[in-house]
């Protein structure tokens, strides 16, 4: 069977075809300037080692009209036609033809961030399910409304497609209370269910299980998996299930990422708001958008803050200092919360590829049994294995893979089996 997944944003709409006969992508791209004030929308698409960006598509203003150009281009509809062209007038959109019809599509599978209380797995989407995301708005107000406008716009395209939501909190739904609670009055956890709810939960969920396959671990076995991207967040793991994790009851808490502020004292919020005349709302911007790297050197991607600290700028030098020290506080930490760690695992765009990043998360950290060998750690390709043979705690880099996740979920759902 063929799945489309699908992660909507408020302006963009990402897309992954995949073949789950042997799980491979047949094409991926993203449709960026939805419904924005821009003239036009741009689309990327790849498949194979061909890739395309179109700059000038004729705007399309909602995700609906998003969705229809994703498809076209699937079955390579002649998308020459006039209504795709460009400024320049010239012919423009290229149709890849990778499916011969869009019945070929078996299912969609939507990432949709907050599932609250409500959703410990991934389900079939029906009214009770988008009801339900509704009411998690609140919980997560930018992303909620976004991914409802993916799930609308593929009703409206592919009316008879079983569609599934993969919830990005779904995972860290196994926290026992004295980790997702906080503590703060309990009337603000039963009327308002504040509380920590995780993210990044189909990449710790997808890693934390490849942890049980290829680890060898004994059971009761502890883990600790470090999501380092853009975004990150660390979960702590018995047996593969989720005891505790960085992010809170929305992403900015935890480590410090490249352009969150991770944790800090929640005065700040108010001393801010009264010294800069800025409303609540403005200063969580600030934090979410302006802050971690960003903040610290000026530049949110990693490899950038890296070529500054080489450069010898000491606000680059700062930023990578506390970009690690937090992170191996963390790390400490859920390894004392869960009496000892059997292993550390590395993902995402950071903990995938910066050698000297995974090197910096845990130097010093041989006092309790970490410790990474610098040759395969440097010559780490894929699921590798990078602590030194006398490790007490095995280190591996395991690359994570989000779409796969939920397209996994999504065959299985959208043929009568149980998620495993
Ligand atoms: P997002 O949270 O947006 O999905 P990613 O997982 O793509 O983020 O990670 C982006 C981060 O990964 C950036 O800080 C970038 O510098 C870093 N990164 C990506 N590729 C490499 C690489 N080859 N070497 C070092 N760092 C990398």
């Amino acid at each position: 069977m063929k799945i489309l997944v699908i992660n909507a944003g408020s302006s963009s709409l990402k897309f992954q075809l995949i073949d789950m006969d042997n799980e491979s992508v047949i094409a991926k791209g993203l449709v960026e300037r939805i419904g924005t004030v821009d003239p036009t929308t741009d689309l990327t698409y790849s498949w194979g080692d061909q890739k395309i960006k179109e700059k000038q598509l004729k705007k399309a203003k909602t995700h609906a009209e998003a969705m229809s150009v994703v498809l076209d281009v699937l079955v390579g509809k002649d998308c020459t036609a006039s209504e795709y062209d460009a400024n320049d007038g010239k012919p423009h959109l290229v149709g890849i033809g990778v499916i011969g019809d869009l019945k070929e599509i078996g299912a969609v599978g939507h990432r949709v961030l907050h599932g609250g209380e409500k959703f410990t797995a991934s389900c079939l989407i029906d009214e009770a399910c988008i009801a339900a995301i509704e009411e998690n708005i609140p919980l997560g107000p930018l992303h909620n409304p976004a991914n409802l406008m993916g799930i609308r716009a593929c009703q409206e395209v592919l009316p008879n497609v079983p569609q599934v939501a993969v919830f990005d909190t779904a995972f860290h739904q196994t926290m026992p209370p004295k980790a997702f609670r906080y503590a703060i009055p309990n009337e603000y956890y039963t009327d308002l269910h504040i509380r920590k709810y995780g993210f990044h939960g189909t990449s710790h969920r997808y890693i934390a299980a490849r942890s049980q396959e290829l680890l060898n671990l004994p059971k009761g076995n502890k883990v600790i998996i470090c999501h380092l991207g853009n975004g990150s967040s660390l979960s702590a793991c018995v047996d593969g299930k989720c005891v505790d994790t960085s992010m809170g009851i929305t992403p900015l808490d935890g480590l410090v990422m490249g352009t969150r502020c991770g944790t800090l004292d929640p005065a700040v919020v108010e001393f801010i708001c009264n010294r800069k005349n800025m409303t609540p709302t403005e200063v969580l911007t600030m934090m979410n958008k302006k802050s971690g790297l960003l903040g610290l050197a000026g530049d949110s991607d990693m490899r950038n803050v890296t070529a500054r600290y080489d450069a010898g700028e000491a606000d680059a030098k700062l930023a990578i200092e506390m970009w690690a020290y937090t992170l191996k506080k963390y790390i400490g930490s859920f390894a004392a919360a869960m009496g000892g760690v059997d292993a550390i695992i590395f993902t995402a765009g950071i903990g995938e590829n910066h050698t000297r990043a995974r090197e910096w998360a845990v130097e010093g950290l041989d006092f309790m049994g970490v410790k990474i060998d610098h040759e395969k750690n440097v010559n780490a390709r894929g699921e590798a294995k990078i602590s030194a043979d006398d490790s007490k705690v095995q280190v591996w880099v395991i690359p994570t893979d989000e779409e796969l996740a939920i397209a996994r979920d999504t065959l299985a759902l959208a043929t009568g089996k149980e998620i495993k």
